[in-house]
């Protein structure tokens, strides 16, 4: 099961900890990681946190 940040209202991988918008990628993010020791970029660039990232970076 992915977790529920309530604050935030997103869904976030258990493992890394991310955030995402959709259960769904969070799912995708959670069974990645508990099978592999490592990020899946194409996952993770989807998160909360790369967006923040992203607009930061276009400022
Ligand atoms: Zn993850």
């Amino acid at each position: 099961m992915v977790g529920y940040n309530k604050e935030r209202g997103t869904y976030f991988c258990e493992i890394c900890k991310l955030n995402y918008n959709t259960k769904e990628l969070a799912e995708k993010c959670q069974a990645w990681c508990s099978t592999h020791d490592s990020c899946n970029l194409g996952i993770a660039s989807m998160s909360v946190e790369a967006e923040e990232s992203r607009k930061k970076q276009a400022k």
